[in-house]
Parts: structure tokens; C-alpha cells; sequence
């Protein structure tokens, strides 16, 4: 309904690809028309009757959009008007243009000698979107479209452990602020000349920075450490050294304790996290042993709407997390 609004509203009423960025558009509609620079290579207009296509800027023929062929003097050149759809560059059925008098020009003749001219019994236009393999198709994916226009990064090692089938939004967020060291603890506030006290408020023996949160700090440790111990032995207390763990440790049924592990340590950092906050804020404080009672029954409640995986020993992630906690120590 959106789209159609926009279509008859918006776009329907005047030429996209003369519409500027104004402040008088909603944000959504002033990005799609910033993109267009980076849209136009991606759509390719299919000739039929010519009264959808626009002459200067959709690319309808194998020049492309013939606005950067001419450059903007071209309109002038061809007497046609930069808003004007190719059927205007017809007469009676036939492609009419002045003499070639430049070399886009000899160029376009030669091109349209092979394109049929728009006509009314060919139905209306229609387009097509690139895709990934640099074909073009009716199909549109903003998946694939994305994957052509995105700037490609090298991986980052932490990537599959913030971000996976399990994960809870809202803990990968706050997860991917730790990883960047973007979260607002004291450090930074009071580097960018904010005064406030520098302790860490969870154990008042250390300052409160990324790294003495997680998981330094005895009391963010001891939440972490107490679970994660049980899954698999050793769990690092650095979140960088964290992250590739999880990722590694190996089980039987395979892939379980690294999934357990991976929801772990985000719920460890969303809940110190979210402790530091109330202690702070709220002048409230849980216990360390409250604490892991919100962890221990945050996790079970998210493992809970898993079913089992190993469909030979149907453990379950909820059966394989209760095996480990319960185990004795
Ligand atoms: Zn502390």
C-alpha cells in the first residue's frame, strides 16, 4: 500500500530522475532519490510502448542512460526535452531525431538501426533489476541488490559470535557496542571531559571501562565464568579472547556447547551491562546472586524455543545446557 502511495503520490507525479534531494521530502523518499546514481546502474528499462521510459535517463538501449553519453547538453542537441519519455523521439511510428551531428549522436543512430520504435499495440513498458551474477531479470531481491551496492569488508573474527540463528537482538546490539568499545562507561565520559566518578559501581575496586566489565571485574567474572566454566573449562575473561572461544569449542552432539556459549556471552554482557545501569540509575542494586538467577533463567527461557537438533540423540539445547549447569563441579 506504501509503494502504491508513493507511486501515485510522489513518484506519479513528476520524473524521478529530475527530483533533487529537497528538505521538503520525507527522509525516505529524499534517500531513494540521493540513490540515484547508484540505481541507475541497476535497472535496465524493456522498449514497449515507450510511454513509461525516460528517454534521457533509464537505460533502454545498450548505451545506457543516454544522459551520460551526451552530457547535459545533450537534450538541447537532440531536441528533446530532458523530462520527455521515448515515445516523444518518435514520428508516425518512426524514430525521429535531427541529423547526427556529434558523436554520441552517430553513436545512438546506429544503436536504435537495431531497436524496434516504441508502439502502442506492445503493451507498456517494464523493467528489470541486475543481478547478483550481473544478468538482468524481472526478479527483485533487496538481498542481492544490496550485495551489489554494499562496500565489501574483510570478515571480522567476532562476527559469527554476535550474530547467529540463536542470538536476541536486543543482547547482539548492545554485544556489537561492547565489541567496538562503544558502550558509555566512565572512561569515556570523562575523556570527553564529563565529570563523573571513575569507579566500577558492580565491585567499586576497579574503574568502569569495557575492559574491567567484561570481564575483569570480579563480579561481571564470576556471572560469566560460573556458566561458561560449566560448558567447556577455562573460559577466557577478555572479551576478545571471548569471542574466538566460543566459537571454537568443540562437543558432542557437535555445534551445541559453541551455540549455548555464544547466547552466554551475550546474555553475560547484556545483563552485567544492564546491572551497572540500574546500580547507577536506579540507585538499585541485585545481588551477584540475583544476577545469575536473571542469567540462568534467561537463558533457559530462550533455549526453551529450540527443538532438539541431533535428531539421532534428539538432545535439545535446553537438554544439553541443564546436562552441563547441573553437572557437579
Ligand atoms: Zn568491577
Amino acid at each position: 500500500m506504501w509503494v502504491m502511495w508513493l507511486d501515485h503520490n510522489i513518484f506519479g507525479r513528476r520524473n524521478y530522475w529530475l527530483m533533487e534531494p529537497s528538505p521538503r521530502l520525507s527522509w525516505n523518499v529524499r534517500k531513494m532519490v540521493e540513490i540515484k546514481s547508484i540505481f541507475k546502474s541497476m535497472i535496465r528499462c524493456q522498449l514497449r510502448n515507450g510511454l513509461k521510459a525516460s528517454f534521457w535517463f533509464d537505460s533502454w538501449t545498450d548505451l545506457g542512460p543516454l544522459i551520460d553519453l551526451f552530457g547535459a547538453m545533450g537534450p538541447r542537441e537532440l531536441r528533446i526535452r530532458r523530462d520527455a519519455t521515448v515515445w516523444e523521439a518518435t514520428r508516425d511510428g518512426q524514430w525521429h531525431f535531427p541529423n547526427a551531428r556529434s558523436l554520441p549522436a552517430e553513436q545512438l543512430q546506429v544503436c536504435l538501426s537495431t531497436v524496434d520504435p516504441p508502439s502502442p499495440s506492445r503493451g507498456s513498458d517494464w523493467y528489470q533489476w541486475k543481478q547478483p551474477s550481473g544478468s538482468f531479470s524481472a526478479k527483485f531481491s533487496s538481498k542481492g541488490t544490496w550485495m551489489q551496492i554494499r562496500q565489501v569488508s574483510p570478515p571480522v573474527p567476532w562476527c559469527k559470535a554476535v550474530w547467529f540463528k540463536e542470538a536476541v537482538p536486543r543482547f547482539s546490539f548492545i554485544q556489537w557496542l561492547a565489541v567496538h568499545g562503544r558502550l558509555s562507561t566512565r572512561d569515556r565520559l570523562r575523556q570527553w571531559g564529563m565529570t563523573v566518578p571513575a569507579a566500577c559501581v558492580l565491585c567499586d575496586a576497579g574503574l568502569d571501562s569495557h575492559d574491567h566489565l567484561f570481564f575483569e571485574c570480579e563480579f561481571s567474572r564470576s556471572v560469566w565464568v560460573s556458566f561458561a566454566g560449566k560448558i567447556a573449562p577455562n573460559p577466557p575473561i577478555s572479551l576478545s579472547s571471548a569471542y574466538l572461544w566460543v566459537l571454537s569449542v568443540q562437543s558432542s552432539p557437535p555445534h551445541l556447547a559453541s551455540k549455548i556459549l555464544k547466547l552466554l556471552l551475550q546474555t553475560s554482557i547484556y545483563l552485567v551491562w544492564k546491572e551497572r545501569n540500574r546500580r547507577i540509575f536506579s540507585a538499585e542494586a541485585n545481588t551477584i546472586y540475583a544476577t545469575k538467577s536473571l542469567v540462568d533463567r534467561t537463558m533457559r527461557n530462550r533455549l526453551i524455543s529450540f527443538s532438539p537438533e541431533d535428531t539421532a540423540t534428539r538432545i535439545s539445547l535446553l537438554g544439553f545446557y541443564f546436562g552441563c549447569i547441573n553437572s557437579p563441579p
